[in-house]
């Protein structure tokens, strides 16, 4: 492996890290030599995505969290930082979709998803789980990367950031406040020596994408908007994270990279 990858010697937290992009995320990061603290809500599957880790031959911390509570993100950071020693790399990955319209629209086709008024929660859920996480565990994490004037913090945001779908406000509307998140604080932490970039993922198969791809002609719709003309592994995400993890990316901060077939290319 060229040295520049190399991540021996590293230490990362990736939350959501139960299934999925976050999984095959701290995965793929641990293959390239880093020791990992995973964390989501559900401990019997960050148990599993450990032991993979270890079987990989490097160090895991299973860390159960709901990362939309500060506090338990508090708990998590310090706690990965008790087990690991220090962060060198954050990757905010945790997420879940929902929404619906604002209003039942006249004439709309009334399906269980488009004929009710979007409800606070449902709102509040899925911003305090996707934006809000994202910068209390910014916030959480960055005191010892600004002691240390070192580190590298990826935020997996999505082409819904800048792909306005009906019915997906909240989820469009958190994607794309991480966005700006990611390129505020790359904007603060930049002279203190610390990337902060996000991935915008395209269509990946996960537990969060089965059921609406599974819905008829989706597939081949979702297909059909791809340059590409197909979907790709989760480990092509898990590369472009070991990138951005990595001294190979040092001179990048501030960006968004579309992982998405060329989709964004398109339609953006
Ligand atoms: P999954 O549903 O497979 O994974 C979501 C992960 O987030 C799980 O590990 C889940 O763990 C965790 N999670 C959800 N809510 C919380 C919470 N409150 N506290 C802690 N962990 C939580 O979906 P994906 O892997 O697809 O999604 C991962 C990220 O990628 C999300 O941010 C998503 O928006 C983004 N993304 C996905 C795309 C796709 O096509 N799949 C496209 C673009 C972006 P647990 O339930 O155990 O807590």
């Amino acid at each position: 492996m060229l040295s520049d990858f190399n991540l021996e010697g590293k230490t990362a937290l990736v939350t959501g890290a139960s299934s999925g992009i976050g999984k095959e995320i701290a995965l793929v990061l641990a293959e390239a030599g880093a020791d990992v603290a995973v964390a989501a809500r559900r401990l019997d599957r960050i148990e599993e995505t450990a032991d993979e880790i270890r079987g990989l031959g490097r160090r895991a911390v299973p860390i159960q969290a709901d990362v939309s509570d500060s506090q338990q993100v508090d708990d998590m950071v310090s706690q990965a930082t008790e087990s690991l020693a220090r962060i060198d790399i954050l990757v905010n990955n945790a997420g879940i979709s929902g929404g619906g319209p604002l209003v039942p629209l006249p004439d709309g086709e009334a399906n269980s998803q488009t004929s009710r008024r979007l409800a606070d929660d449902t709102w509040h859920r899925v911003i305090d789980t996707n934006l809000s996480s994202c910068m209390y565990v910014n916030r959480a994490v960055a005191p010892q990367m600004l002691e240390r004037r070192s580190g590298k913090i990826i935020n997996i945001s999505s082409t819904s950031a800048i792909l306005a779908e009906p019915y997906g406000s909240a989820y469009q509307v958190s994607k794309a406040g991480m966005k700006m998140l990611t390129k505020t604080l790359a904007n603060e932490w930049g002279q203190f020596n610390i990337n902060v970039n996000a991935i915008g993922p395209g269509w990946f198969v996960t537990e969060m994408t089965d059921d609406g791809l599974n819905v008829p002609g989706k597939y081949q719709e979702a297909v059909s908007n791809i340059p590409l003309g197909r979907l790709t592994n989760l480990r092509d995400l898990g590369l472009l994270a070991v990138y951005l993890a990595s001294p190979a990316s040092d001179w990048m901060t501030g960006q968004i990279i579309y992982l998405d077939g060329g989709e964004t290319a398109i339609y953006n």
